[in-house]
């Protein structure tokens, strides 16, 4: 309990919150991670997996990349399957030696937090943000166990429902809120993936998929008829249909233990602008994409980087200036990217997902997606672009 006064307060200890207080405490910038989780809760949250090259890049930049190039798998293939046709994206030699890896989210955060912690980078976790205030024209976070922090600036990187944008006046934002009417069945699996690379495999009966987390763990991925849930996906059903949705040959996708299995609905959110007054918002806490691109964790730590390169210059260099502007400015660079990832996000669930059952247009909107799945298979040109867009743009200069 008691009362901190920090230049910059980071609700939130996701890959947002850590890269922001990891970046802003090299550059000499006081800040305080506050997170309602405890470490043992925060490296236990399996959720992405799928790191752009910018991503590795960024954690090469921060000196937190060290397992991930001794336990991450490089990602440099994806494919489609549907009616028996598989269309195979190679991208190694698109890369330039920088390639999209694969390592599981919670690991990510592990190596930001300890990194952090151990560099005397200062954390408060296992306390729930209740509320924000303002004492002397400052921002002021409030945990639920009386703890105040007082901040030049407060971020929330706690999610799209983070205590602190809640408090804000609901009409100083514009909210894009949309439902693809897509659920899918999200399974990790204690088995071998039965491919070396990503793959979406489109059938009848609906989506299947595989993405790789580990050698020996899989995230896999079933699209799910409405109206059902958990308990109407036991695990034998789990195996018959992705191997009948993937159209694999039996004994390829080996059996075992499910980890963990949850429902995730493919929905859309962006608010803007991502500021008001001396409060900043990063990652999710501004912006959802449907998994469907792998792009979310990726876009959460490039907001990052981009604040702390904006937060650095200011406190550093610049303490006179309009740090209205600062934010000001920082979401609008922002949302410039966050539109075209959701721009490619939506093209990817389109790609993967086919018309709803019942859709008036559905023939003809099915034709559509395997025109350009076979766009992407007959036209390098076409493949070539889409293939930038899914490893994404590389790190900006100027962190
Ligand atoms: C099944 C699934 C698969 C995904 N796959 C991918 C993928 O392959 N690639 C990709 O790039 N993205 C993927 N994503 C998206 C990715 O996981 C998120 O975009 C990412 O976690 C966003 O990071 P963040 O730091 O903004 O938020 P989060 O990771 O949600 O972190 C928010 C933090 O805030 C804390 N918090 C919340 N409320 C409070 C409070 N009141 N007080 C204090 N702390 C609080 C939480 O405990 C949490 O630690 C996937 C998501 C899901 C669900």
């Amino acid at each position: 309990m008691g009362t901190i006064e920090t230049q910059v307060a980071v609700v939130g200890a996701g890959p947002a919150g850590l890269t922001l207080a990891t970046l802003l405490h090299q550059r000499g910038v006081a800040c305080v991670v506050i997170d309602k989780f405890r470490r043992d809760q925060l490296v236990a949250r399996s959720r992405a997996g799928f790191l752009e090259r910018r991503t590795a890049r960024l954690l090469d930049h921060l000196g937190r990349s060290k397992r991930l190039h001794a336990e991450g798998l490089p990602h440099t293939a994806c494919e489609f399957r549907c009616d028996g046709e598989v269309v195979r994206l190679d991208y190694a030699d698109l890369c330039g030696g920088i390639p999209s890896f694969v390592y599981p989210q919670h690991e990510l955060v592990a190596d930001l937090l300890d990194g952090y912690v151990s560099d005397g980078g200062a954390v408060l976790l296992g306390r729930p943000v209740v509320g924000l205030g303002t004492e002397r024209a400052l921002p002021v976070v409030r945990c639920a166990d009386g703890t105040v922090v007082r901040a030049e600036v407060v971020v929330e990187a706690a999610g799209q429902y983070g205590p602190v944008r809640a408090a804000l006046p609901a009409d100083a934002f514009t909210q894009y809120d949309v439902r693809h009417g897509v659920r899918l069945l999200g399974v990790l699996a204690q088995t071998p993936p039965f491919a070396p690379h990503t793959v979406y495999g489109q059938h009848r009966d609906g989506f299947a998929g595989q993405m790789l987390r580990s050698a020996e763990v899989t995230r896999l991925y079933l699209e799910v008829p409405p109206g059902e849930s958990l308990e109407d996906w036991p695990e034998a059903r789990i195996w018959r249909e992705l191997d009948a949705r993937l159209a694999l040959p039996p004994g390829a996708l080996r059996r075992g233990p499910v980890l963990e299995r949850s429902l995730v609905e493919m929905r859309t959110w962006v608010v803007e602008p991502m500021h008001l007054g001396r409060v900043a918002l990063v990652g999710d806490a501004a912006h959802i994409v449907p998994p469907s691109g792998g792009k979310g964790m990726n876009l959460a730590m490039a907001d990052a980087a981009d604040l702390a390169a904006a937060l650095g210059r200011h406190f550093c260099e610049d303490s006179a200036g309009d740090l209205g502007e600062v934010l000001a400015a920082y979401s609008r660079r922002r949302l410039a990217d966050v539109w075209q990832v959701q721009e490619f996000s939506h093209f990817m669930l389109h790609l993967q997902h086919g018309p709803l059952p019942g859709a008036p247009d559905a023939g003809y909107l099915e034709k559509l997606r395997r025109a350009r799945l076979f766009r992407l298979r007959d036209d390098p040109a076409y493949a070539r672009a889409f293939l930038e867009r899914y490893m994404g743009p590389e790190l900006p200069p100027g962190l």
